[in-house]
């Protein structure tokens, strides 16, 4: 893990906690409906520190076969019932997955839009106008676009967005090539 992507792993993680606090924002425990319902996209840059410790781990091609199987399924990375969040690499989990629920868009105009997740919504109606009040008031968040070209490395893969398990197994692709010619 370089030092400037552990960097942003931690200026991420403390944004999206200023957010949580500010807007009263928080995952129902050991929900993962945005691991399985609806797996976010990543680019495969974003997700070669995930390829390389299963590589290390002895665990690549087995991890590389089911994420091929799995396809557009949930991310295999999920495991239900284990905390937190079910995710089995939290430490190093890409940074779209950290942002998710707690992070912005930009309107036409510029303006902050917290993304409140539906799930928080269903079980919390309040949320949405909590996230706006928090804005309105003068609360910063992270923007999804801004921090995921962050997270690009170009010399870990393409930019491009995919669905997590196929950009998973192009990392590991990548990473098993390199390892072997190391
Ligand atoms: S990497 Fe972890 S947090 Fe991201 S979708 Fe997969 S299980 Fe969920």
């Amino acid at each position: 893990m370089t030092p400037r992507r552990l960097a942003l792993y931690r200026t991420v993680d403390e944004q999206t906690t200023v957010v949580s606090a500010g807007a009263k924002l928080g995952c129902p425990t050991g929900c993962g409906a945005c691991c399985v319902r609806t797996p976010p996209h990543v680019s495969v840059a974003d997700i070669a520190p995930v390829a390389r410790a299963a590589i290390a781990a002895g665990e690549g091609e087995a991890l590389h076969d089911r994420a091929v199987a799995t396809g557009a399924g949930p991310c295999v990375l999920f495991a239900p019932g284990q905390l937190p969040g079910g995710c089995t690499v939290y430490a190093i989990r890409p940074v779209i997955c950290r942002l998710f629920a707690f992070a912005a868009v930009r309107d036409k105009h510029g303006a902050l839009e917290l993304a409140v997740c539906r799930e928080h919504t269903v079980a919390d109606p309040a949320a949405p106008a909590r996230a706006r009040a928090y804005l309105d008031g003068g609360g910063d968040a992270p923007v999804f676009a801004e921090l995921q070209l962050e997270a690009h490395d170009p010399d870990d893969g393409p930019a491009e967005l995919v669905p997590i398990n196929e950009a998973l197994a192009a990392a590991l692709e990548r990473e098993l090539l390199r390892a072997r010619y190391r």
